[in-house]
């Protein structure tokens, strides 16, 4: 049987996961958050004492990594790192910008590809991304490039930050995001940009419900 793989990439803070973790609920589809999973390996990382930008120390350590992922009662995505659910600990916001400098060594995302894709050979997803149309599923029946302008995208995610008790100056955060669009749209191996055959959806001026529906649209307009 063949499984439909839907890939959405875009920009930090351009919604993909609010998004794609609601489609995927409203399609019946598995919802896949593969910045998780980066996240994951930035944290073992620190906790190893590992500077993620040292990528000779950081290499030998990935094949002794033991990093799961699953689906709880919730439904929800859990990141696992040598059993322990690390979800909430990724989500730190230093934790962002080391994700963004370990995903940018080719080791790391060599590693990380096989997770990936054996969800995509198992389920159909939506899996959500920066790399997902272009690299790792460049065979997806559908293809989302999601963004927004970067000021809209910083008042999300500080607003994001904010409810969770992070208390980072929107500043901060808009100055962030900007620094990792620099990082992740110029690096050398898999750089962050729209697939030729994706659908772009800008979502500055759209509400949550007007995006949800932009893209279930979209989705199902190439599925149908
Ligand atoms: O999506 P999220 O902000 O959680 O991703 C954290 C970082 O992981 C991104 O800034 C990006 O550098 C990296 N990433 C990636 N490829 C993916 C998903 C995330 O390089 N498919």
């Amino acid at each position: 049987m063949k499984y439909i793989s839907v890939a959405i990439d875009g920009p930090s803070g351009a919604g993909k996961s609010t998004l794609a973790r609601q489609a995927a609920k409203q399609l019946g589809y598995l919802y896949v958050d593969t910045g998780a999973i980066y996240r994951t390996v930035a944290l073992s990382a620190v906790r190893a004492g590992i500077d993620p930008a040292d990528a000779p120390r950081l290499i030998p350590t990935l094949e002794k990594l033991d990093i799961r992922l699953d689906y709880g009662a919730d439904g929800l995505q859990h990141m696992y790192l040598n059993g322990e659910d690390v979800s909430q600990a990724i989500r730190e916001h230093a934790i962002s910008q080391h994700a963004s400098t370990v995903s940018a060594i080719p080791q790391v995302r060599a590693f990380l590809l096989d997770l990936q894709r054996e969800l995509a050979r198992n389920n159909n997803v939506i899996m959500d991304g920066r790399d997902i149309g272009t690299v790792v599923l460049p065979e997806a029946q559908v293809k989302l490039f999601l963004t927004a302008a970067p000021e809209a995208r910083a008042r999300r995610r500080h607003l994001e930050l904010c409810q969770r008790g992070q208390d980072t100056p929107f500043e901060t955060v808009l100055q962030d995001i900007i620094r990792r669009d620099e990082q992740d749209t110029n690096r050398a191996i898999a750089p962050l940009r729209q697939a030729e055959d994706a659908v772009l959806v800008d979502t500055t001026h759209l509400d949550l419900e007007q995006s949800l529906h932009a893209i279930v649209s979209a989705i199902e307009e190439k599925i149908k």
